[in-house]
């Protein structure tokens, strides 16, 4: 036995999956049209999905932030985990991808839980704090440009109330992190998020190797 995290093979990933995923149809289908399209590797995967939704039940939460909804997938599995009165905040800049997943958001009944807003998400979440929407969110989700984290994080920080949420993705970037070699700035910006959220007072964390890595860090 190793005090290490085992290492997931194909065949250990499967057994995973036949195991354990619970995966709706239409999450499914969401999930197989967004394979056929280009960037479909920005997609989360099923059991990540899942994951989320096991978080959204945990917390309790009811009103949920998410930077970078793409097609929609992750958006549909928390608002499917979510109560009826409960909101999601979507920000993305591509309404062209987030088109594909409303479909979907609509044949599951969730699409009125859904708020998508089309521009960058560093306005949208600016916009909120103004409002006076500080304090007041469950749950945040952050899966966007890798440049725009370390703000996207200190906006989350400021939204999501004591005791909330908020998980970070592909924080272990395809093993980039690293590699000496690596020096491209959503690598260096992934690290510099990393290594300040170790060390953050503000918040309790947890890095989970599931999917490209999650972070998971609590607000005190
Ligand atoms: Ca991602």
């Amino acid at each position: 036995m190793s005090n290490c995290t085992i290492q997931i093979t194909d065949a250990l990933h499967d057994y995973m999956l036949s195991t354990t995923l619970r995966e709706a149809s239409v999450l499914k289908r969401l999930r197989e049209e967004t394979a056929s399209m280009k960037n479909h590797n920005m997609q989360i995967g099923p059991e990540q999905g899942q994951f989320m939704a096991l978080l959204v039940e945990l917390t309790g939460a009811v009103k949920t932030l998410e930077v970078g909804t793409f097609t929609g997938y992750s958006a549909l599995a928390v608002a499917m985990a979510l109560p009826a009165d409960g909101k999601i905040t979507a920000c993305d800049v591509s309404a062209e991808w987030a088109d594909v997943g409303r479909k979907y958001w609509r044949e599951a009944g969730v699409e009125y839980k859904i708020d998508l807003n089309i521009a960058p998400a560093s306005e949208t979440l600016e916009n909120l704090i103004i409002e006076g929407a500080a304090s007041t969110y469950d749950f945040a989700f952050i899966d966007a440009d890798k440049t725009g984290y370390d703000t996207y994080y200190e906006q989350a920080l400021t939204l999501i109330r004591p005791g909330g949420l908020i998980a970070i993705d592909n924080v272990l970037w395809d093993g980039n992190v690293i590699d000496p070699d690596a020096n491209d700035e959503d690598t260096e910006a992934i690290r510099a998020l990393n290594k300040k959220m170790g060390r953050d007072e503000r918040v309790s964390v947890s890095m989970i190797p599931i999917g490209d890595g999650l972070t998971l860090a609590r607000k005190r």
